[in-house]
């Protein structure tokens, strides 16, 4: 364990019960009057100066240390969700209806566990913005706050986040460059026919015959007009028509959940959905209205934030534990608007895959309490490493704050990899004889005592093991100069 996941976790028990009391009193969308003054209230009592009521209920913790004019935001969510807890938790949810089932508590509390020790021991030099928003559920609080002013208030040179995801081993995080949560838009059909007699249909325009064919058109949308190796969703719902077997209604409506991973294909959709809705219904010589209701957008992480992004989770926690490139989910989430505006990277991080253990929006899930240490290191390393001095720490120069190291840049003759120089940042072990470290393309190799156990491409990080310590040792590779 590194030395900041050690100090993370000796305090944790702090935030641990932070949580859990934010558990206990869940509030929904725009209504965390709650939890956005204890945030703000922490953040205030740590030195930051805090801005409330950005967006409804939204808090901004703002840390400014020495010249640098990099500025950073990392976000969390505070709202709950309105479902009945089954977890049978001792810090169950004590107001009926209401539950933290998406972990928003814990991503809130991982994010106050970081803000603690960045305002006490943080080492780094520029802006540090903590956005806690409100109304993640469907309610679009990061466009409230947004229009709200708060890249204008709070200017942000990259923005992260994270969320919990059950059925991923607990602490694992996972990353992924590119759409990596899909747009979500709604539309309401409306059908109107000509009611009548259930024995009459002669004298009746069934809208109930032409929402049954409708269903089944819709599923061609996917089928027969979306890229096959493209990922779209249409569901329908809920179709409501008709109250008697006797009775053909004079209207039938249809409730649709439409998804995409790609702004092209989500454009597609659209249209398609649009014009089978009117062919259909004019088939069946009925009328058609949509109400058609854009969501949340697709959430797409930038290259150089992702790369970045892994490099902190690698250095934190080796390869071993991270997931460089997952795979994309159909879910959404509304941090896909604040990463149209500023470059930056979305993660998960595993809650746990042992058996039983509840998806998110389950009566059942509950938060595990064992990522804040981890969740916070990450936001705490990413800090440091974002508004270090100069931002990422130059080429060809080592930086290991204890221990020794003795470097010799790569030999003569190295290629353009090569010849740029490893990073090394060892946090807590004693690493010697390191003698050469090379990097050609996808291999590595270190002399002396290390042993490199991966490198990915340019750009992105590495971990090596000391055989003499056995502690994780990381290096950042650094691109071509
Ligand atoms: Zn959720
Ligand atoms: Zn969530």
């Amino acid at each position: 364990m590194t030395y900041l996941l050690q100090a993370l976790q000796a305090r944790v028990g702090e935030f641990v019960s932070l949580r859990r009391d934010i558990h206990r009193h869940p509030e929904l969308a725009f209504e965390e009057h709650r939890t956005a003054a204890l945030v703000a209230d922490k953040l205030e009592g740590w030195g930051y100066a805090v801005h409330r009521g950005l967006g409804g209920t939204g808090v901004v913790g703002t840390l400014q240390r020495g010249q640098g004019t990099r500025r950073l935001g990392l976000r969390a969510d505070m709202d709950a969700l309105p479902i009945e807890e089954a977890s049978g938790a001792e810090w169950r949810s004590q107001r009926p209806g209401l539950m933290h089932a998406c972990g928003h508590d814990g991503h809130t509390a991982m994010l106050l566990a970081a803000a603690r020790h960045l305002a006490e021991q943080g080492r780094f030099d520029g802006t540090l913005n903590l956005i806690f928003q409100p109304a993640e559920e469907g309610g679009g609080g990061a466009l409230r706050m947004m229009a709200d002013g708060l890249f204008e208030q709070h200017p942000c040179d990259a923005v992260f986040a994270m969320h919990n995801m059950p059925g991923i081993p607990q602490g694992r995080l996972v990353l992924r460059e590119g759409a990596t949560m899909a747009s979500s838009d709604y539309a309401t059909i409306t059908l109107t026919g000509i009611g009548g007699h259930g024995a009459l249909p002669q004298h009746t325009a069934d809208p109930i015959v032409a929402a049954a064919s409708l269903v089944m058109a819709l599923q061609t949308v996917v089928s027969r007009n979306v890229d096959p190796l493209q990922a779209a969703v249409v569901t329908v719902g809920a179709l409501n028509a008709g109250r008697a077997n006797n009775v053909i209604p004079a209207t039938a409506t249809l409730e649709l959940s439409v998804r995409a991973l790609d702004r092209e294909v989500r454009t597609l959709l659209e249209r398609r959905i649009k014009a089978l809705v009117q062919s259909q219904a004019e088939s069946f010589g009925v009328h058609a209205s949509i109400d058609w209701r854009a969501g949340y957008a697709v959430l797409v992480n930038t290259p150089e934030e992702t790369a970045f992004a892994r490099e902190v989770a690698v250095e934190l926690l080796g390869a071993e534990q991270v997931t460089l490139q997952g795979p994309p989910l159909t879910g959404s989430e509304d941090f896909a608007f604040m990463l149209e505006r500023v470059p930056g990277s979305y993660l998960f991080i595993g809650n746990g895959d042992a058996p039983g253990n509840c998806m998110v929006h389950h009566p059942g899930y509950d938060f595990n309490d064992d990522n804040i240490a981890i969740g916070s290191a990450y936001w705490v390393k990413l800090t440091e490493r974002f508004l270090g001095a100069g931002g990422r720490p130059p080429a060809s120069k080592i930086t290991i704050t204890a221990g020794e190291c003795r470097h010799r840049p790569a030999p003569e003759g190295a290629n353009s990899h090569e010849r740029s120089g490893p990073v090394l940042q060892h946090t807590n072990a004693v690493w010697r004889d390191v003698t050469r470290v090379t990097h050609r393309r996808s291999k590595a190799r270190a002399d002396g005592m290390g042993r490199i156990s991966q490198v990915p491409r340019t750009g992105g990080a590495a971990s090596a093991r000391s055989d003499s310590c056995a502690q994780p040792l990381s290096i950042g590779v650094i691109s071509c100069v």
